[in-house]
């Protein structure tokens, strides 16, 4: 039986530390969450505002039930389209300073189909080391020709723009890197692209909602704007909902709805989901209060975490990793903090490449500055 080689390979997976397994939460998504029946205390979701339970989001999503009903029964070139998703795109395109906006399922989506409706045969897509896996696929499944730049090297990737004559250039990029927290060049990125007239993809799934005066993301973090960028951003981590969102030039978007295959071969997600996101592109502009408070936690844990053996890599973002490197070393520490009431999930290859299993701490402005000192005081414990 062919079951034979699939158990197999999980066998083996298990052996060197690099089974995956789920948990089941009680609760719902905040730092108090209860995991199998047990109290924990949480720092591995990506809702940096805390709003994935917002009372103000709870309520239009009901209210969107309501008036809407659940599904939306249809892909959005067919009769799926709502008012409320329209109304969401307008505002998500104001919201970000861009002319137009295109609602996507997922993230994960929404670059497949960006990256596929703009580059293809004969063209090239220009993609950094450690960009999510999701612009990796994207890329793969455009048949473009595939070239990537180590880490945030833009002598590199210069290098490789020089080198290519013929057919369109894309570069793709995470504005901010998703198990590093640090955040690309993009002003050096929109430089190149200038200069070597290639689009730029800017990937901002933990930017937007959490960088930026009133969380307007990474592009209004860094102060750059040009018709040449094509914005992404999800809208199931710091917008606390779900689905995702492109921004661009008019013409773009025209052509993703066109062409975006994972945009036009799909139903569109339930309208309600607009009405909540609506809703929390308010709170979200109404949170400089929120952001601020979740500067003050990242600069406490960057100090508290000073003088464990565990390297602290750099990050300025609500993104903290601790560097242990050895996946069992990783897990066992994960475990560690769990027998104390503490998760964070330790990130083992492929996730991240090989030898740099790390924790990957995340920081919501729902966390208090005594939830961090709980952390801290684990990690100190388990590093004697
Ligand atoms: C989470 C994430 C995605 C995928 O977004 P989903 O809406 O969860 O599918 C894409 N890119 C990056 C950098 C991410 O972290």
């Amino acid at each position: 039986m062919p079951f034979t080689e699939l158990q197999n390979e999980l066998n083996e997976r298990a052996a060197q530390g690099l089974l995956r397994q789920r948990r089941t939460l009680d609760s719902p998504q905040s730092p108090h969450i209860v995991v199998d029946g047990e109290p924990y205390l949480s720092f591995c979701s990506n809702d940096y505002l805390g709003l994935a339970n917002h009372p103000r989001l709870v309520a239009a999503l009901q209210q969107g039930a309501a008036q809407y009903g659940v599904g939306a029964g249809a892909a959005h070139l067919v009769s799926g389209h709502s008012v409320a998703h329209h109304q969401l795109e307008q505002a998500l395109a104001a919201f970000v300073d861009k002319p137009a906006a295109l609602l996507f399922s997922t993230g994960y989506m929404a670059n497949l189909g960006a990256v596929q409706a703009l580059a293809g045969k004969g063209d090239t897509v220009f993609a950094d080391k450690l960009n999510h896996a999701s612009l990796n696929d994207a890329m793969l499944l455009s048949r473009a020709e595939v070239k990537r730049y180590r880490h945030s090297d833009m002598a590199q990737l210069a290098q490789l723009l020089e080198q290519t004559r013929s057919g369109c250039k894309l570069i793709v990029t995470d504005a901010v890197f998703s198990m590093d927290g640090d955040l690309a060049p993009l002003p050096e990125l929109l430089a190149l692209c200038e200069q070597y007239d290639a689009w730029l993809l800017v990937d901002d799934a933990h930017g937007f909602g959490v960088l930026g005066g009133q969380g307007g993301g990474s592009l209004a973090y860094c102060g750059i704007a040009s018709p040449r960028i094509i914005y992404m951003a999800t809208l199931g981590k710091a917008a606390g909902v779900f689905g995702a969102f492109v921004a661009a030039e008019q013409v773009v978007i025209d052509t993703l709805v066109n062409h975006a295959r994972s945009y036009v071969y799909t139903t569109a997600t339930p309208p309600a989901l607009a009405s909540a996101v609506l809703e929390s592109l308010e709170l979200i502009g109404q949170g400089d209060a929120l952001r601020e408070h979740l500067r003050e936690l990242i600069a406490q844990l960057r100090n508290g975490l000073a003088g464990l053996p565990w390297k602290l890599m750099p990050s300025d973002t609500a993104i903290q990793p601790l560097l242990v490197g050895d996946n069992r070393a990783v897990l066992a520490l994960s475990e560690g903090l769990r027998e104390r009431g503490v998760w964070v999930a330790a990130i083992r290859p492929p996730t991240v490449p090989q030898g740099t299993a790390r924790l990957r701490i995340t920081l919501s402005a729902a966390h208090s500055a005594k939830d961090v000192t709980c952390l801290l005081e684990a990690l100190h414990e388990l590093a004697r």
